[in-house]
């Protein structure tokens, strides 16, 4: 149970203060959701933004390497069609030594190389070929590409336009509300604002919970945020001192009668 013996800064006693420890946190609560709840909006955009972003970077990226495949493709492909032209020249000239033969032996052996050279132009224009084709399917799935990031670019400028507004509007808010929750926390002791900043972390902004009576009669209470029993001398705590910070047994949530709510909201 926390003790108020050890406060570092503030009154030494909470009765001399016009508003109890609860009230307090709750004023605290009221504050702090709302600025967290204004954060998340904002961080929401901005993560929105930066997935597009990436996404955006990431097309950019693939456009890069399928423009380096095609330009390496059509290099390929005018190195093999110069091959072809030098042996074309190469069989050309074959063709008039061919013409100008009278005699058998030799017009064999060149008629022999001919056909070699042929069948290694053959084969030279085929790979040419080969390369352009390849060149050509990436061109087509480059021009595919080039929409998607068109279209990525698009939808990065509303998630910029998107994110600005959300910054626009919250901002000044934003600013406000840090500074009324500086004031309240500062008017709690620094364990209950530790347990406080503790259950808000885990439970996003949640850091307090109505204590719900189920039955007076049988003193059979819950926590208004987990549902779980709470034993009766929770209730029993904070009717009797509300400068008692009170915690449910199951999520640690700091606990508050609704009438404490009702007045501070
Ligand atoms: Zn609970």
């Amino acid at each position: 149970m926390p003790v108020f013996t050890d406060w570092p800064e503030g009154p030494s006693c909470y009765p001399c203060r016009s508003m109890t420890l609860i009230a307090d946190l709750v004023s605290l609560h009221h504050v702090d959701s709302q600025a967290r709840a204004l954060r998340s909006r904002l961080e929401g955009a901005q993560r929105h933004r930066t997935i597009q972003e990436r996404q955006g970077a990431q097309l950019q990226t693939r456009m890069d390497e399928v423009r380096t495949q095609i330009r390496h493709h059509q290099s390929s492909a005018a190195n093999h069609e110069a091959e072809s032209g030098s042996v074309d020249a190469r069989i050309e000239s074959l063709r008039q030594q061919l013409n100008a033969s009278t005699n058998p032996r030799q017009y064999s052996a060149i008629l022999a190389e001919m056909k070699t050279l042929q069948t290694k132009r053959d084969e030279i224009d085929e790979l040419a070929l080969a390369q352009m084709q390849k060149a050509e399917e990436l061109q087509t799935k480059l021009v595919d590409i080039e929409q998607q990031a068109t279209e990525r670019a698009k939808i990065i400028d509303v998630a910029n336009a998107e994110f600005e507004t959300c910054r626009a509007e919250v901002a000044d808010r934003l600013a406000s509300l840090e500074q009324e929750r500086i004031a309240a926390a500062s008017r709690v002791p620094r364990s209950e604002l530790e347990a406080f900043t503790r259950a808000a972390d885990l439970y996003d902004g949640e850091a307090m919970a109505e204590l719900v009576t189920i039955d007076m009669r049988r003193r059979e209470y819950v926590c208004g945020a987990c549902n779980m029993e709470l034993p009766a001398e929770k209730y029993a705590l904070l009717v009797s001192n509300p400068n008692v910070a009170v915690t449910c047994t199951s999520c640690q949530r700091i606990l508050f009668l609704p009438q404490v709510a009702t007045a501070h909201s």
